[in-house]
């Protein structure tokens, strides 16, 4: 019997090992190796790691969890987990099967990218979702704004923080009200509404944008709002109860409302979906089920 199978191999994931083993706990880690920044070169705002490629955190990260025995760890994407009548977990992954004392779910989000013809291709290299992690390196240069949605307004007005020459496109939505589309002419912020034929570029460097009536624009980069769905069903299945933000009800400490089933990272939405953060609420998590489980061992014997 495992003390802890931790699903998902994230910063959050992986923080959650480290201080499960360092309370000499015993864990199984599955991840399959296919974080929501899969796309980028570099992740940025994470102190002392600033810069590294999403590879390189998690090489890192294992070398860590290798200095600690009572961690294990598969690349393998965990199916089913039933919860026993003993309260234990049955977690079953192409394959394997490991039982456990506590489940800790770190299964990240996905993102559904506006319906923009070959998005695909500049989403991480020079279209990025946040600011905070990719705006540094966009600054003062031509952006784009692509949102479909009713952050349209805020998110814009966010990203004139790094750059003063930003267009919004809205793909062929309305989403401005008359109000903030004056507030973005007098600023001189164009407000594009046609929908976007194609994005042109090479490498993933974005370079033009071509709208349905003819016109193009040359933009260096920018920032896109995308919709965050869950990457996995197993807290669903599990019958973890969802919050408001579309994440899953949690004390301070992870716990969901499945009595042994803790959640953390993005898969929360308690926090904003960033690295470093992502980590602390993985080590949260952990410390939470490190003391669970000393007051269980503690009233036993
Ligand atoms: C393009 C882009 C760029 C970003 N850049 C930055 C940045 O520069 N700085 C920053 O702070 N943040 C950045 N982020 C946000 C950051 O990626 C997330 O906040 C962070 O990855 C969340 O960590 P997590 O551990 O919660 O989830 P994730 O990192 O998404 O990890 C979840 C893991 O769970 C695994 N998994 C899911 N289901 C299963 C299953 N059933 N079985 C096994 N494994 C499973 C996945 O494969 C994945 O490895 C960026 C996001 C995007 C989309």
């Amino acid at each position: 019997m495992i003390d802890t199978v931790i699903i998902g191999g994230g910063p959050a994931g992986l923080s959650a090992a480290l201080v499960l083993g360092r309370a000499k706990r015993s864990v199984y880690l599955f991840d399959d190796a296919n974080p929501r920044n899969q796309v980028t070169q570099h992740s940025h705002g994470y102190l002392t790691q600033d810069g590294v490629t999403p590879t390189q955190f998690r090489q890192k990260a294992l070398a860590d969890l290798r200095k600690y025995p009572s961690i294990k760890w598969g690349q393998q994407r965990v199916e089913t987990i039933k919860k026993q009548d003993d309260g234990t977990f049955r977690v079953n992954s192409e394959g394997t099967e490991v039982i456990a004392r506590k489940i800790l779910l770190a299964t990240g989000l996905k993102d559904v990218l506006p319906d923009v013809p070959n998005i695909h291709d500049f989403y991480g290299t020079s279209l990025y979702p946040c600011p905070f992690c990719d705006g540094w390196e966009l600054r003062d240069q031509p952006l784009i704004v692509i949102s479909e949605n009713d952050h349209a307004s805020m998110f814009t007005t966010l990203i004139t923080n790094w750059s003063r020459d930003v267009v919004l496109a809205t793909n062929g939505k309305s989403v401005l009200s008359a109000e903030q589309k004056a507030s973005f002419a007098s600023r001189n912020i164009q407000v594009v509404e046609e929908k976007i034929q194609a994005l042109e570029g090479k490498d993933g460097q974005l370079k033009q944008i071509q709208f349905s009536n003819g016109r193009v624009i040359e933009r260096a980069g920018g920032f896109i709002t995308s919709t965050l769905t869950q990457a996995s069903l197993l807290a669903d299945r599990l019958g973890c109860k969802e919050n408001e933000n579309g994440g899953y009800d949690t004390d301070g400490f992870g716990q969901t409302t499945v009595s042994g089933v803790y959640a953390t990272g993005d898969m929360t939405m308690n926090q904003a979906p960033q690295l470093l953060l992502a980590a602390a609420d993985g080590s949260m998590a952990a410390a939470g089920i490190v003391k669970a489980l000393a007051v269980e061992d503690f009233e036993m014997n």
